[in-house]
């Protein structure tokens, strides 16, 4: 097992009361080494020009690496770039991609990038939603077209529908993408009738559903969905901004559901991949419930 983070994802500064903050990843750094002494951690590397342009255009890298603010400036109402962003962002994207690397070269079985800023709101052309570049887009990119692979799924189980992965995906034949979300909320996408071109499969859940209407939705629709493609690879954008003590949604999850759908994801890379899984951390707004489901994620990534 091994977790992918780098000093510089603490360096992405929103400001004094931003909810995306630094404090976010050191605590769950600290749960992790607390909790999994034996860690194999592995420094991010930069993500290349050319890994970030399978997935967006010129001008975002343009404003995201050359802008270089000398104090914060908003990208949009919640996205804001200070002086460590660029170098911030390029290693949350590098961390997937040698994750990635690491999975498929067999060096590792499963892996967990432990970064900031976020990513599956981001499009092709466009920073929101506190994301920068689209972290998981850009691994399951380079999984397809570094290594070939021609079937790569990604759960994502953040509160908010990850519009950005969705549209950067949503005409690719060797990808499956399926969320669970908070809906309707931020960012707005996310509807049952948004299925790309067959590949995309959506479960919202009204404000105030809990473990039971999770489950289901994962049970019978999204799991059965990733399950028939037989993936090579099982992606994982790994919110946990669904737990009930989370200030950004309405969700009532606890943190054994995310154990939960941690194993389930495993049980489905097990059975069509050798258990090869690469998780990203997306959203988590509380530190206390981040940090206890960072570690039991952690924990079901190794069962
Ligand atoms: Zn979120």
């Amino acid at each position: 097992m091994q977790v992918y983070t780098h000093p510089a994802c603490l360096a992405h500064d929103t400001g004094p009361e931003h909810v995306e903050r630094p404090a976010r990843l050191s605590t769950v750094l600290r749960a992790l080494e607390t909790a999994h002494p034996d860690i194999d951690w592995q420094p991010a590397p930069r993500a290349t020009r050319g890994q970030l342009l399978r997935v967006h255009d010129e001008a975002l890298l343009a404003t995201v690496l050359e802008t270089a603010p000398h104090v914060l400036i908003s990208l949009d109402p919640d996205t804001i770039l200070s002086p460590g962003s660029g170098e911030a962002a390029l290693r949350a994207a590098g961390a997937g991609v040698a994750a990635v690397d690491a999975v498929l070269e067999g060096r590792t079985q499963r892996a967990f990038c432990a970064v900031r800023p976020p990513g599956h709101h981001a499009t092709a052309s466009a920073a929101m939603g506190f994301c920068l570049f689209n972290n998981i887009a850009v691994a399951a990119r380079h999984a397809l077209d570094k290594h070939g692979l021609e079937r790569v799924v990604v759960a994502d189980f953040d509160v908010h529908h990850g519009n950005g992965t969705q549209a950067i995906f949503a005409q690719e034949p060797q990808l499956r993408f399926a969320s669970s979300h908070q809906w309707p909320l931020y960012p707005g996408s996310g509807a049952h009738n948004q299925t790309g071109i067959g590949n995309i499969a959506n479960a919202p859940l009204p404000e105030g559903a809990g473990s039971a209407a999770f489950r289901a939705a994962w049970q019978t629709e999204l799991l059965p969905f990733l399950d028939a493609f037989k993936p090579q690879l099982v992606l994982i954008s790994a919110g946990f901004d669904g737990h009930q003590r989370d200030p950004l949604a309405n969700l009532q999850l606890d943190t054994n559901d995310y154990a939960w759908i941690t194993r389930e994801l495993v049980v489905i890379a097990n059975r069509h991949c050798g258990g090869r899984v690469v998780s990203m951390l997306e959203g988590g707004y509380d530190l206390t419930a981040l940090a206890e489901c960072s570690v039991a994620h952690v924990d079901s990534l190794r069962w």
